[in-house]
């Protein structure tokens, strides 16, 4: 029998906004789709947090032996620089500033997001379509919906007519935004826009002349619309109805609204069943963006090039660090809470060491079952990773005393609290285990004092000597970083 049979898992629904028991479309079988990054930058570290919430509950999925596809696409075309279908399109403007072919950009940017999500140790989706390797679905969906009559043609641009869906339909199911107050507040188009209402949003662009990414279609040479590849992949890869659509927070509206219509419109059915939405990342209470300069790449945490940490932290740290907070909370990432999250993770790796020393008895002190059902509970409670890790860290706790004749454990139920132990942590929240490496604490302390030791010869004017102890630092691996904050390490 399935592990999912013996398991209820439920599920928080953006759409109905209530948690949900989770019954997929067919038995034993789950469509899952995520909307990618677009591929014009590196990848940001707020959606690394989405990519990895959404890697938890593929792995948790599978855990509990269903067959998933996971389909999560790549953006390499049709995104423009604002959501009001105005604007360049981002890759283009990257190509056009680096003077290299928007081909180049999208290559360079995947490979980043490739590599980043692969040292978090993410598993590759099964199915990632790219916007540009399905021009010609998205032109056959476009003829369907004006073929439905909630789409029309202007000067070879072709908009999706919002009001006319909304006498049918409900545009705003899901982000709950009334289309009657949003014509009131908007203020009216300029003599520029095609579109009949500022609501309506583009399905194909007629390229302007500059405009370098452009393919043939019946209205136009142009390119398609940003919401359209999602609604076109999903559907086909997992069909006009399928079970889970996630994504970050910010792309509920318009995004994802226009992905229900724009599906609705063409097939005449509601295209997913559960909708889920992974929450932000702030840096130190604040938003993250680069035009504030309140940002982190991803490698700068692992690679330790960034003053706003003190030094590097591990992948795997970084994972649990995420992972410790529900994927529906506003996480903050800051200097001292990943600090104590790398406390955490070594404490947990060294009692899974610990944990294959023990000696067993003839009774056990706790309730291994229990234990075991608390951690699939916690899992099954909309993917409580929290509560999950502070079940691990019960666990941690028995191991301890275990290990210091407080307790007792038999043989049996050791087996089980080990297997359960790699089960939860490695495949489920995905974390390697690594060597403690680079927040050895007696190498801490003896970097330190040859720190201390430096600032003295510095203070000294004694640069000979302060050097050396740069200069022979570095030799050993070890390189030295001033700032105005002090000096910190990093291990090469
Ligand atoms: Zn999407």
């Amino acid at each position: 029998m399935p592990l999912y049979q013996n398991q209820t898992l439920k599920i928080y629904n953006s759409l109905s906004k209530k948690k949900e028991v989770f019954k997929p479309i067919e038995e034993g079988f789950v469509g899952m789709y995520v909307c990618g990054p677009t591929v014009y930058s590196n990848v940001h570290l707020g959606n690394v947090r989405t990519f990895m919430s959404f890697d938890m509950i593929f792995r948790y999925l599978k855990h509990l032996e269903y067959k998933v596809r996971y389909v999560r696409n790549i953006t390499d075309a049709g995104h423009l620089e604002n959501d009001a279908d105005e604007g360049e399109d981002r890759i283009a403007k990257k190509a056009r500033l680096e003077k290299i072919e928007p081909m180049e950009v999208v290559q360079k940017y995947t490979v980043d997001f490739h590599h980043i999500l692969d040292k978090f140790n993410n598993i590759p989706p099964s199915i990632e379509p790219t916007a540009t390797g399905h021009i010609v679905e998205q032109i056959a969906v476009i003829k369907s919906i004006l073929d439905n009559g909630f789409a029309y043609e202007v000067n070879g641009s072709v908009y999706f007519d919002v009001l006319k869906y909304n006498e049918q339909h409900h545009y705003g199911v899901l982000s709950g935004r009334v289309v009657e107050e949003a014509i009131h507040n908007t203020r009216t188009l300029d003599g520029q826009s095609d579109k009949k209402n500022p609501q309506d949003f583009a399905l194909w662009k007629k390229a302007e002349s500059q405009h370098i990414m452009r393919w043939p279609s019946p209205w136009s040479i142009g390119f398609p619309g940003w919401h359209l590849e999602c609604s076109t992949m999903s559907t086909k890869y997992l069909g006009e109805r399928f079970d889970i659509h996630g994504g970050g927070m910010d792309l509920k509206f318009p995004h994802h609204e226009c992905e229900i219509a724009q599906s609705v419109a063409s097939n005449g059915v509601t295209p997913v069943n559960y909708w889920m939405h992974a929450n932000m990342l702030t840096l130190n209470g604040m938003k993250m963006a680069k035009s504030t300069g309140n940002n982190i790449l991803p490698a700068e945490i692992y690679e330790g090039t960034t003053d706003k940490l003190k030094k590097a932290f591990a992948p795997p740290v970084v994972r649990f660090f995420m992972l410790q907070a529900h994927y529906r909370s506003i996480l903050d990432f800051s200097s001292e809470a990943i600090e104590a999250a790398e406390k955490g993770y070594y404490k947990l790796m060294e009692a899974l060491k610990t944990a294959e020393t023990l000696t067993t008895g003839k009774t056990s002190s706790f309730d291994v079952k229990a234990w075991k059902q608390n951690c699939y509970d916690a899992m099954n409670d909309d993917f409580n990773t929290p509560v999950l890790i502070a079940q691990l860290f019960e666990a941690v706790r028995h191991i301890n005393s275990i290990r210091d004749k407080k307790e007792t454990i038999t043989a049996a139920d050791l087996q089980s609290l080990i297997t359960t132990m790699h089960v939860f942590t490695y495949d489920v929240l995905g974390l390697e285990n690594i060597e403690r490496q680079q927040s050895n604490t007696v190498l801490d302390g003896v970097v330190e004092m040859l720190i201390a030791m430096r600032n003295e010869a510095r203070a000294n004017k004694d640069w000979a000597l302060s050097d050396k102890i740069r200069d022979d630092l570095l030799d050993k691996g070890v390189q030295l970083k001033d700032s105005k904050e002090g000096t910190t390490y990093v291990i090469q």
